[in-house]
C-alpha cells in the first residue's frame, strides 16, 4: 500500500513535468541527430554510427508518463503521428550522406520502441529494413524496443527483410531490483516479460542487448554499485548477450533533473563505473553508454574537473577494447577526488524509501 502511494505520487511529479515541458517546432522529414562512437564488433575495434530518428515518441511515456530518468519525449512530436513517408525520407537522406566504410555497426533509434506499430508504422519500418539491407558495409544493426513489442511477428518481419547481417535488439531492463524498476523508475514491465522476449531473440539468433543503469534516482552511490553488479550478473545468468552499462545522465524535463536541482542527486562518479566493470567485465561483453541520447544530457557521469577528461578517455578506450587493463589503470589513477568517492561510499547510507519520502515532501510543499 505504502509502495503504491509512493509510486502514484512519483508518477504525478512526472506528469507535472511533462505538462510544463516545452513543445518544440519539429521538422518530421529530418532526423533529430546522429553521432559516431567507437566500439567492438566480433573482437575488432570499429566505429558505430547512431541515428536518432525524429519520432512521435514512446508510447509508455504518452500513456503512463514514462520513466523517471528519460527526457527523450521533448525531441519528439509527443504522440502526434508522423507519416511513414517522412520516416523513410529522414532515413534515406541520412544514409545517403554517410560513408559506412569504417562504421560497420549501425544503431537506429526512435526515442522509444522501434518494433511498436504505434511508434513506427509497419510500412515505414519495412522500408527502413530494406534500405539497411542494401548497405553492404553495415554488418550489424541495432534497434531498441520495450520487451512487450518483441513478438514472433516482428522478429519474422526483421529476418525477412534484413538478411546476412547481424541484428541486435536493446531493451532497457535497467535493474534486476523490482522495487527500483517499478517505483523509482516507473518502468512498467515485469521480469517475466523481459525473459519471454529474451527467449524469442535467442531462438531466432538475434543478439540481445540489455541496458543496466548505474545509480537510478533515490539510490546512494554504494548501493548503486551493488545494484549494477547484481543486475549485470543476473542479466548474463538469464542469457543476455551484451550489456550496456548506463551511468545515469541528466536530461532536462525529467524527475531526475528536479532531484538534481534540489541537491538530492549527483550523477554517478566515473570511479563507480570502473568499480562495476572491475567486478563484472570478466562475465561477458559490456559496453559503457549513458551519453548517447537525444536531447543531449546536461550532466553525465563525472569525477572532478581535474580528472574527468582522462576518465572519459578511459571509457572510450574500454569500449574499444573491453580490456581489464583499462579498468585497472583507471582505478589506479591518482586524483584527490578518489578520497571523496571512497568517503561517499563509506558515509552515505541513506535508504531508498527515506530518499523518496524526503524528495516528495520537498517537491509537494514547493508545488502546493
Ligand atoms: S526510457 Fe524508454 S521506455 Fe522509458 S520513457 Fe524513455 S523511451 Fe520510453
Ligand atoms: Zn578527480
Amino acid at each position: 500500500m505504502e509502495d503504491l502511494d509512493l509510486k502514484e505520487r512519483l508518477k504525478k511529479v512526472i506528469n507535472d513535468i511533462h505538462v510544463k515541458a516545452p513543445h518544440l517546432n519539429i521538422n518530421t522529414t529530418e532526423i533529430a541527430s546522429y553521432e559516431t562512437r567507437g566500439g567492438i564488433l566480433n573482437k575488432q575495434t570499429i566505429k558505430r554510427i547512431i541515428i536518432y530518428l525524429r519520432s512521435s515518441g514512446c508510447q509508455w511515456m504518452i500513456d503512463n508518463g514514462g520513466c523517471s530518468m528519460c527526457g527523450h519525449f521533448v525531441g519528439t512530436t509527443r504522440g502526434k503521428k508522423i507519416d511513414s513517408k517522412d520516416y523513410v525520407e529522414q532515413f534515406k537522406k541520412i544514409v545517403s550522406e554517410i560513408d559506412f566504410t569504417e562504421t560497420p555497426m549501425l544503431c537506429v533509434y526512435n526515442a522509444g520502441s522501434f518494433l511498436n506499430d504505434n511508434e513506427m508504422p509497419d510500412d515505414a519500418r519495412v522500408e527502413i529494413y530494406k534500405i539497411i539491407n542494401t548497405i553492404d558495409k553495415v554488418k550489424r544493426v541495432i534497434f531498441e524496443s520495450r520487451p512487450e513489442y518483441i513478438t514472433e511477428e516482428k522478429i519474422n518481419e526483421l529476418k525477412e527483410y534484413i538478411k546476412d547481417k547481424e541484428i541486435e535488439i536493446g531493451m532497457g531492463i535497467e535493474t534486476s531490483n523490482e522495487f527500483i524498476r517499478d517505483i523509482c523508475l516507473n518502468k512498467g514491465f515485469k521480469v517475466d516479460e523481459f525473459k519471454r522476449a529474451l527467449k524469442l531473440l535467442k531462438e531466432n539468433s538475434i543478439f540481445s542487448l540489455g541496458y543496466i543503469l548505474l545509480k537510478p534516482p533515490f539510490i546512494n552511490e554504494k548501493f548503486a554499485i551493488e545494484d549494477s553488479v547484481n543486475s549485470i550478473k543476473w542479466a548474463f545468468d538469464n542469457g543476455i548477450d551484451i550489456i550496456s552499462l548506463e551511468p545515469v545522465s541528466i536530461q532536462e524535463n525529467t524527475l531526475i533533473s528536479i532531484l538534481h536541482e534540489l541537491n538530492l542527486y549527483r550523477t554517478p562518479r566515473i570511479w563507480s563505473v570502473f568499480e562495476v566493470l572491475r567486478r563484472t567485465s570478466n562475465i561477458g561483453t559490456i559496453r559503457v553508454g549513458g551519453f548517447e541520447f537525444f536531447p543531449s544530457p546536461f550532466l553525465c557521469t563525472s569525477n572532478c574537473e581535474k580528472c574527468d577528461s582522462k576518465f572519459l578517455k578511459f571509457i572510450e578506450e574500454y569500449n574499444k577494447t573491453n580490456s581489464i587493463n583499462v579498468v585497472n589503470e583507471a582505478l589506479d589513477t591518482k586524483c584527490e577526488c578518489k578520497k571523496e568517492w571512497l568517503e561517499d561510499l563509506e558515509n552515505d547510507n541513506t535508504e531508498i524509501k527515506e530518499n523518496i519520502n524526503k524528495f516528495l515532501e520537498i517537491y509537494e510543499r514547493r508545488n502546493r
